[in-house]
Order: C-alpha cells, then sequence, then structure tokens
C-alpha cells in the first residue's frame, strides 16, 4: 500500500463506494447525437436576478432545441448565504416564466430525474468518493494552515511581491509526511482538503467557447481548496463532479467563471472525466448616465425577477425580449414569423454576444404591447384577473362585479387589423380603463386643444349632443361629428386645415377631442365610439353636459 493509499484511507474511513459505483449508477444518457445535457445551477439565495432567468433560459433552449435535457440543480455548499427556503423562490421565478425543467429540483426538498440528488448538500458522499480517489493518486492532499497561518503566507508573499495564494513553495503541508498527518489527525486538528496542482506557470491551457470563441489562459498552479474543513466541497470541486456525473455536456454559465475554467479542466483531467463544452455569457448591462455597468440588486428594482411578476408583464413578453437580447437575429425572425411560438425560434448558442447585452426597459415596454396587442380579449382578462387578484385586490373585486363589461372594454380595439398597442404590463390597465369605472375616474376637462376656447367646446358639446344616438357604429359617429365642423367654424378635413390653419378654427379631430376629453378626461383612448357604447347614453349625456357647463364656467 503507498503512502497515499494510506492518506485516503485515514481520511475517508467512512468511504464505502467506488467512483465506478457511481459512473454505473449515472451512466451516459444514452441521448440521440447533437442532444444537449444543461443545467442551470443557482445557489439558493432566494432572490433570482434577471440575469438568471436569461442564462436558465437560454440553457433551457440550448437543451430544447437539440431534443436534450435541461435540468435545475441547487447550489447550496455555502450555508453563510443561504436564506431559509431559498430553493422555492428560485423554482418559482422559473415558473412564473416558463422556464420549465425535466428533471432536477422541483421545490423544497422535491426534485425528479436519475441523476439526482440535485442539491449539493445531499451529495456528500459522492463528493468524498472523488476526493477520496484523488487523494489515492496523490492529487489531493490535507492541509492545516490555520487562517493566521495563510495570512502570514499571504503577508510573505506581498513582500516578495509575488501573486498571492497558496501554491508551490508556499504550499507549506503539501509534502507534509503521512507519520505527521497521522498524528494531526490523532489529535483532532482541523484541515481542508487541497488540490494537488501539476500546473506548469510558463504554460497555457486552451480551448473553445462556444460563446467568447478561442480561449488561452495560465495554467492553474493553485492548490485551491476541495473540500473544507467540515467536508463540504468547494464550488470548483462540486461542479466538476456534478457536471460530470449529471452528464452535462454544455456548461452554460455567468463569464465571471471564465478565470476558472483552466481549475475546472485540470480537475476534470485529474479525476479522469471528459470535459463538458463551456458557454460564458456575458452580464446583462444597463446604460446609467452614459455608463454601462451590470444590473445591481441593490440599486434597480427590475433586476429581481419578481419585478416583471407584480409589475404584470406577460411571461411570453419577458422571454420574447430575453431572446431580443440572447440572439440578435431573433428580431428579423419575429417579422418574418409574426404568430410562430417562441420554441419555433432556432436559438444558437455561437449567435449570444460576446460583450453584455444591455438591458432596456423602454424597449421590453415596447415588446410586451406588441404580444399583448395579439391576446384575444378574454385572455387579456383572464391575465389581468390572475394579476389583479394577487397585487391590486380592489381592481379585481371591479372586474368581476361584471365580467361581461369587463370584457367588453377590454375587447375595445382588439381583434381587428389593427390592434391597440398602448397595454405593456397589466398593472398599466386599471388607469386604462379608469374612465368605466366610477371608483377609478377623476374628471379633468382642462386638457382642451389649444386652439379650442371653452366657449367653442361647450358649443361644439351642445351641438354634438342634439346629434348623439348611442346606436350609432363608428362611422356614423364619425360622420356625425364631421357634419358639425362647418357650421361652428371648423374643417371636416384635417389636410384643408394644414394647408391655411388661418381660415378655420380647428379640423375634426380636434372636434372629437373636445366630445373624447368631455366623455373619458383623456386626450388619447381607444375607439370612442366603443367606449361610448360601454358607458350607456345616460352617462354619456350627463359626461357631455357637465364638460359643456364647466366650459361655460
Ligand atoms: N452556483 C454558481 C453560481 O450561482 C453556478 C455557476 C455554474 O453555473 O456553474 O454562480
Amino acid at each position: 500500500m503507498t503512502d497515499y493509499m494510506k492518506l485516503a484511507a485515514l481520511l475517508f474511513p467512512d468511504v464505502e463506494k467506488t467512483p465506478e459505483d457511481y459512473e454505473a449508477m449515472y451512466p451516459e444518457r444514452g441521448l440521440a447525437e447533437g442532444a444537449r445535457v444543461t443545467r442551470f445551477a443557482p445557489s439558493p439565495t432566494g432572490f433570482l436576478h434577471i440575469g438568471g432567468l436569461f442564462a436558465a433560459y437560454v440553457a433551457k433552449l440550448t437543451a430544447d432545441t437539440t431534443g436534450g435535457v435541461f435540468y435545475l440543480r441547487i447550489e447550496d455548499t455555502d450555508k453563510k448565504r443561504e436564506v431559509e427556503d431559498g430553493v422555492s423562490g428560485i423554482v418559482k421565478g422559473l415558473a412564473d416564466f416558463g422556464v420549465t425543467m425535466d428533471e432536477g429540483v422541483t421545490g423544497f426538498e422535491q426534485e425528479t430525474g436519475d441523476y439526482g440528488p440535485y442539491q449539493q448538500s445531499k451529495r456528500r458522499d459522492i463528493y468524498r468518493c472523488f476526493a477520496k480517489k484523488l487523494t489515492e493518486e496523490g492529487l489531493a492532499y490535507p492541509c492545516f494552515c490555520t487562517a493566521e497561518e495563510l495570512d502570514a503566507i499571504r503577508k510573505q508573499q506581498e513582500e516578495e511581491g509575488v501573486n498571492p495564494g497558496y501554491y508551490g513553495k508556499y504550499a507549506r503541508d503539501r509534502e507534509m509526511p503521512l507519520a505527521e498527518v497521522e498524528r494531526r489527525i490523532a489529535e483532532g486538528q482541523p484541515y481542508v482538503l487541497r488540490l494537488k496542482s501539476q500546473g506548469d506557470p510558463e504554460k497555457k491551457v486552451r480551448y473553445q467557447d462556444i460563446i467568447k470563441g478561442k480561449m488561452e489562459l495560465p495554467e492553474n498552479i493553485m492548490d485551491i481548496v476541495l473540500l473544507k474543513t467540515d467536508g463540504i466541497p468547494t464550488y470548483h470541486f462540486a461542479h466538476c463532479v456534478d457536471d460530470h456525473l449529471m452528464r452535462t455536456t454544455h456548461v452554460v454559465r455567468g463569464d465571471e467563471w471564465i478565470s476558472s475554467v483552466p481549475v475546472h479542466l485540470q480537475l476534470f483531467q485529474y479525476c479522469g472525466f471528459r470535459a463538458p463544452k463551456f458557454a460564458h455569457i456575458a452580464p446583462i448591462m444597463k446604460l446609467d448616465d452614459g455608463n454601462k455597468r451590470k444590473l445591481s440588486k441593490r440599486k434597480d428594482p427590475e433586476a429581481a425577477v419578481s419585478y416583471y411578476v407584480e409589475e404584470g408583464y406577460p411571461k411570453e413578453a419577458v422571454l420574447e425580449y430575453l431572446l431580443t437580447l440572447a440572439n440578435s437575429n431573433f428580431e428579423d425572425w419575429r417579422r418574418a414569423n409574426k404568430e410562430a411560438p417562441l420554441a419555433d425560434f432556432p436559438f444558437n448558442l455561437k449567435k449570444m454576444s460576446v460583450s453584455g447585452a444591455l438591458f432596456d426597459l423602454a424597449k421590453l415596454n415596447d415588446v410586451s404591447k406588441n404580444v399583448i396587442s395579439v391576446m384575444s380579449a378574454e385572455t387579456v382578462l383572464d391575465r389581468v384577473l390572475t394579476w389583479a387578484e394577487e397585487y391590486d385586490r380592489d381592481f379585481y373585486d371591479l372586474l368581476t362585479a361584471d365580467r361581461d363589461k369587463a370584457l367588453r372594454i377590454l375587447s375595445v380595439d382588439r381583434g381587428g387589423k389593427k390592434p391597440r398597442k398602448d397595454i405593456a404590463k397589466w398593472s398599466e390597465v386599471p388607469d386604462f380603463v379608469a374612465y368605466l369605472y366610477d371608483d377609478l375616474y377623476t374628471e379633468n376637462f382642462d386638457q382642451l386643444p389649444e386652439n379650442v376656447t371653452p366657449a367653442d367646446a361647450a358649443a361644439i358639446l351642445e351641438a354634438y349632443i342634439d346629434v348623439y344616438d348611442e346606436n350609432d357604429d363608428q362611422s356614423e359617429w364619425f360622420n356625425k361629428v364631421k357634419s358639425l365642423c362647418e357650421p361652428l367654424g371648423y374643417t371636416p378635413n384635417v389636410k384643408e386645415w394644414k394647408q391655411d390653419p388661418t381660415a378655420f378654427k380647428g379640423h375634426v379631430g380636434h372636434l372629437s377631442t373636445v366630445i373624447r376629453v368631455a366623455i373619458t378626461s383623456r386626450t388619447n383612448t381607444p375607439d370612442l365610439c366603443a367606449i361610448m357604447q360601454i358607458l350607456g347614453k345616460e352617462e354619456c349625456v350627463n359626461r357631455l353636459r357637465k364638460a359643456a357647463n364647466y366650459y361655460k364656467g
């Protein structure tokens, strides 16, 4: 028995299984050629960042477009950062946007799939088995350095002007004799398990990143920690063991991990695993005073995915917007395939932007307006109700008190060739329909077009009351407004007015604005004729009279 074997037996007396056992338990997946296995692997901090949703969606699309598997793994090895039941927040955050997984963690203490456990805190035995193997092969060793001792090493390195870290001649315990290890362990001294790096500072590692292209980085020479004093693995080691045993083919993750790739490739190699492919995603950026910066959890409410749920963005709008950030050819595709479901888009990891995509709420609003514009009134009502039930109970009660009326309201300018595109999120709906509900309506008649005097406005409204008929359809309605123009000194012809504005008091558009303001207290609304039909004759005449009297003073 070599000293390494003895050392491994000493450190891991509890390990019963062999790496071969695990290889057999988690066999190759036997998927079709080209099928990709991807994962989203967040730490359970209870908060899903829009960048996390983006990464998860990209990983899902990578799997889905190749007939592969997308799974959720919870990386809870850092107990200090963890919040209570942080898992549910992440699972809900993903589910709210339809980023569903084929396997992995599905909720608090719940999971599905044959490659689990999918929560790192439940994989202790597995990590220890592979740590033992590395120790047996002389590629890992215990390090008993205390925090003070590591500090002293760092100070010495500062003085010598060399890179900090535990490596080479500074790696004090790297060659500790077995007898010394035995003595310290017998004494119960705490230790971490470190990688015994064989890296050469003069050499480079090369790998092909699917997003970033050809990469060349210095070889890792650090004896990084594999297992902490409590036997829990570090991210690096857990990533290597998990992505191998879960048969991940493509690691899609944030580009803050690029500098760790040399360590990871070394770990895959030392463990005897084939390394997965890497696709490193640039973070989502924001323009702040002309400077590009990362979206920040602290400064930007829109960094949390819960923001989009609370504001009432439809999930398909958020995904659609994320796709515009992910693949620059998405918008062309969308123009050519207006009605196609997102899943039909031929997503390509290689087309991801190398530097961070800019997040733009105004653009999201435009995308969302388009998405909502093609929804049926029924769908809009269902979605608004689902949102309001959670975030605006009064509005929910108002809509459900007369569902038919709500549906008629939401049907205005919907379903035709040129559907209304004014709603970007459900939280805007109460304001958009306010003039149709007494509880929400606030009168404001002080919005006349500049060229219309209050006296003229009163005259317009009174003339209109005389011709108004609640049964008029849209064209009858408009013809009546036109017919009022000339007697009042206006022209029914907008062009004519533009040619010589001094010849008239205004044009037919000004008349309809006066009526619109009287009826809705808005200068801009969907089809006014339809709105008036919903309000009914009595209410319309009341409002027209009230406004006319107001203008008369
Ligand atoms: N737990 C790591 C993180 O949250 C995951 C990185 C990875 O996807 O490998 O950043």
